[in-house]
């Protein structure tokens, strides 16, 4: 029943590498239009389930599940972006020597490499959809800036563009604030808010004034399965948690 109604739902996955057990029986479930902030210590396995969740690592043994019933499980990682899952990395991967606008429209196009700009014509409806992008990363009074004279926060907005323009259903971000100034920051929440308003949005995040700031609920990952679940304020006062973060 659960992964009926569910956008995402990991159903007791396991991962091992070299018998080590960096996912345990880890179950999860995202509902259509959530945002969830993951946290927890370093090893908790936030990766591996990002890993898993894209296909670039497979489970040993459960399941995943998107949008209701289609089983990720053994798919390949092209065919899972291809449903709608798209994923931000740490580091942005921005066309340094395109404008903000170019960068956005190839996203667009789809196009992978920045040369084949030359070929590419932009329709009406393109352009409406590169303007309204521009407008929820705050970038469109920089249209025409060099993404390379972007400040690194600007960068990461920039990419989170270029993802938005693939149309996810779900869209997987990993340490957004890393790096970013303490304003940047505080508008990249905002900014992850109202992405979240039209798609499910799964973060993982270090920074507890950025979670703060996402006010949205938590999962805790603890050597590789959920250690507490609920809002910040619940999951900083469950014991478990405490101990894991400062019992040591
Ligand atoms: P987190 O992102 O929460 O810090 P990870 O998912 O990166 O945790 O890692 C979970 C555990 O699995 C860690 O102990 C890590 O060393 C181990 N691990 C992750 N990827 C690999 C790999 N490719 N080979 C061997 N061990 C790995």
């Amino acid at each position: 029943a659960k992964a009926k109604d569910s956008l995402l739902y990991l159903d007791g996955v396991s991962v091992s590498f070299d018998g080590f057990k960096a996912l345990r029986g880890l179950s999860l479930v995202i509902e259509p239009g959530e945002m969830r902030a993951i946290i927890g210590p370093n090893g908790a396995g936030k990766t591996t389930m990002m890993d898993v969740i894209t296909g670039k690592t497979k489970p040993d043994s459960g399941d995943v599940y998107f949008a209701g019933d289609t089983d990720l499980t053994r798919m390949d990682e092209a065919s899972i972006a291809s449903l709608g899952i798209g994923r931000k990395f740490q580091k942005p991967t921005v066309f340094e020597s395109h404008t903000v606008w170019d960068n956005i429209d190839l996203a667009l196009a789809g196009v992978r490499k920045p040369f084949a700009t030359l070929f590419h014509r932009t329709t009406k409806a393109e352009i409406a959809r590169v303007e309204e992008i521009l407008e929820t990363i705050r970038l469109t009074d920089k249209r025409d800036w060099l993404a390379a004279n972007l400040s690194h926060g600007q960068k990461q907005w920039l990419e989170i563009g270029m993802l938005l323009a693939q149309e996810p259903k779900l869209l997987l971000v990993d340490e957004p604030a890393a790096g970013m100034t303490d304003a940047e920051t505080a508008e990249t929440a905002i900014l992850l808010k109202e992405i979240a308003k039209t798609k499910s949005v799964v973060v993982v995040e270090h920074d507890m004034t950025f979670v703060r700031d996402l006010d949205v609920k938590v999962t805790v990952l603890h050597e590789g399965s959920v250690l507490s679940e609920g809002s910040l304020d619940v999951v900083s006062a469950d014991p478990k948690v405490i101990e894991v973060y400062l019992g040591r």
